[in-house]
Order: structure tokens, then sequence, then C-alpha cells
């Protein structure tokens, strides 16, 4: 299954991915977690995508569509691919829609999470996360068993700094802005599904897995 997770940032893309990644057996390309591991390794690509990522905008598409198209190219990528968090822009749905007719492949799903932006937010300023393996976690829908702490490793969750409050408008606006025109450019191509984003995570796993049974 080739399948792109499409939605602004904290409707719920990530969770969900990491469910679907392991229910279909593929691999889940997360650009924000492959640019947030480059960043931790201080990388060449690391140090250029550092200040974008903390001011809440977009890394450039060429180092982004590098990234991807690396991961794509990989023995991993030959039989499906989540994409969670790319393409963001049109310049990049455009690239990986050339990539992938090179390489003779399509894809099944892109899956449009909606959320209303209130419930976006609180999403996102709820959002914790384990520095070491990554493992995220909600205040209010997934709390850790023990306050602060990560229930996989034990180290103490953070959150990220570009969930903080002064980050988040610009990252909505980012979105708005940038990403949203793709809803169109997928629905055009009639490969765009809509997915309700709201309620609790086994909800929206529960009609996601409905979706993607289905022929689009
Ligand atoms: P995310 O974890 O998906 O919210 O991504 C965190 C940050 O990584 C974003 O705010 C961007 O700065 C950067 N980023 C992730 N994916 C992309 C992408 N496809 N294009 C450009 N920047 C991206």
């Amino acid at each position: 299954m080739r399948v792109i997770f499409l939605g602004p940032p904290g409707v719920g893309k990530g969770t969900q991915a990491e469910f679907i990644a392991k229910k279909y057996h593929i691999p889940k390309l997360s650009t924000g977690d492959l640019l947030r591991e480059s960043v931790d390794r201080k990388t060449a690509l690391g140090k250029k995508a550092k200040g974008f990522m903390e001011r809440g905008e977009l890394v450039p598409d060429d180092v982004v569509i590098g990234l991807v198209e690396e991961k794509l190219a990989s023995p991993e990528c030959q039989n499906g691919f989540l994409l969670d968090g790319f393409p963001r822009t049109v310049t990049q749905a455009d690239k990986l829609s050339g990539f992938l007719e090179k390489m003779g492949e399509s894809l099944d799903h892109v899956v449009y999470f909606s959320l209303p932006r209130t419930d976006i937010v609180k999403r996102i300023s709820g959002r914790r996360s384990c520095p070491e393996c990554k493992a995220v976690y909600h205040l209010e829908s997934i709390p850790p068993k023990r306050d602060g702490v990560c229930d996989v490793c034990g180290m103490a969750l953070i959150q990220r700094n570009d969930d903080k409050p002064e980050t988040i408008e610009s990252r909505l606006a980012v979105y708005q802005e940038q990403t949203e025109p793709l809803i169109k450019y997928y629905k055009h191509r009639g490969i765009l599904s809509e997915l309700d984003g709201s309620g609790l995570v086994a909800a929206v796993q529960e009609r996601l897995l409905v979706l993607l049974s289905q022929p689009r």
C-alpha cells in the first residue's frame, strides 16, 4: 500500500501513522521525525533545517525532497510506504508524482485528516514526546502512566519547541498557505479521502481502517 497522510499539524496523523505502518507492515516516513533526527545528529542537512523548524516555517523543498527520494528509492519502500507530513507544498507533490511515475508506481490513498481549529490547538499544546525513543503522548488523551515520564524507556518527557504557543500560530498559517492547496490538488486527481479526525484515538483508528480497506 502506498499512502499519504495529509492534514494540519497536531491533527493526529503521526499517532495513526504509527499504527497503520505496523498493521500493514509498511515503513512510515515522517519528514518531521527525519528532520528532527538530522537536527539532533547535527548533520549538514540538520543544520540547514534547524532555524526553519524552530520558527515554524517549512524547510526548503529541495532539502526535504532529497531526503524523501533517498528513502523511497531504498529496498524497504519497494512494497509500499506511508508518508506522514510529506508532501507539504505543491512543488513537493509534483516531485513525488514524477518520482513515482518514473518507478512505475502510484498512490493508493491520500487521507486528509480534518479537525476544527480549536481542537488542533488543544492537541498541539498538550502534546509531549520522549527525546530518547520518540514515543508521543498527550496530556489528556494519551497520558503516560507516570506524570511526565515515558512509559517505554523511562525518560523525562519534553514539549517540542515548535509546539509552544508562540510557534503554533505561525505553523497553522504556513499550513493554510502552503499545504492546504494540496487538498484540491489530490481531490482533482480523484485520490483524496477525507477522514474526520475528531474524537478518541481508537475511534479515529476505526474510521481509518474502514477507509483504507475500501477502494477509493
Ligand atoms: P511535523 O513533525 O510534521 O509537524 O514537522 C515539524 C517541522 O519539520 C515542520 O514545522 C517543518 O519545519 C519541518 N517539515 C516537516 N515536514 C516537512 C516538509 N514536507 N516540508 C518542509 N518542511 C517540513
